[in-house]
């Protein structure tokens, strides 16, 4: 059977786009001062999801307000769609009947996406080691950045908000951009480095003085 002419001049361009993607945009992307200028915008403007479950949300919602400011670490705009959204706040105890929902808000975030586990019951279920609590968000979501406490401070907030900005700027940004067929495979740190946790210390320069070391 033959095929169609204009399925074999859409395989072709799709091709070419799709070489021009990996072999130019990713090396390009790649590049430590283009890579910086991405992630630095990606860390500057986070837009937190408007999402809160529990007691922990009072203390999110604190942070917002004049005396803590998150705006100060750009990340002040609160979004209320998930779609608008780069960064969902886990604020409050997690139930089994809510697992799904969070779940489905997460899958409904645009790449890139961050998620930050606020407090002991969305980290581990706190003090609800219940039949109906689930043991920790990460149990449905990916999380970045676990902040202790019941409830944890604004300023402990603040500080995961701060740890993730740094984990952002560690980001290879072309993982988001250039991976085929749709398919984003989360790439927390720069080649050459097999895993976060044995990047050590935990800072920007921190990860220069790593791979001046190796070279
Ligand atoms: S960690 Fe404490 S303050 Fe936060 S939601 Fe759980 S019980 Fe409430």
């Amino acid at each position: 059977m033959a095929e169609h002419p204009e399925g074999i001049v859409l395989t072709t361009v799709d091709s070419i786009f799709n070489s021009l993607r990996r072999n130019v945009g990713a090396p390009l992307v790649g590049m430590k001062p283009v890579r910086h200028a991405v992630n630095w915008a990606r860390a500057s403007a986070l837009w937190p999801m408007t999402f809160g479950l529990a007691c922990c949300a009072i203390e999110m919602i604190a942070t917002g307000a004049g005396r803590f400011d998150i705006d100060r670490f750009g990340a002040g705009v609160f979004r209320p769609s998930p779609r608008q959204s780069d960064l969902i706040i886990v604020a409050g105890t997690v139930t089994l009947k809510m697992g799904p929902v969070v779940r489905r808000v997460y899958d409904q975030m645009p790449e890139p996406k961050w998620v930050i586990a606020m407090g002991a019951c969305a980290s581990t279920g706190g003090p609800f080691d219940s039949y109906s609590t689930m043991q920790g968000v990460d149990r449905t979501i990916p999380v970045d950045v676990y902040i202790p406490g019941c409830p944890p401070r604004p300023e402990a907030l603040l500080y995961g908000l701060m740890c993730l900005q740094e984990i952002i700027m560690r980001e290879a940004p072309a993982a988001y951009i250039f991976e085929s067929g749709g398919t984003v495979h989360r790439r927390r740190h720069l080649e050459g480095d097999s895993d976060l946790g044995e990047v050590a210390p935990l800072d920007k320069e921190g990860l220069e003085v790593a791979a001046e070391a190796k070279a």
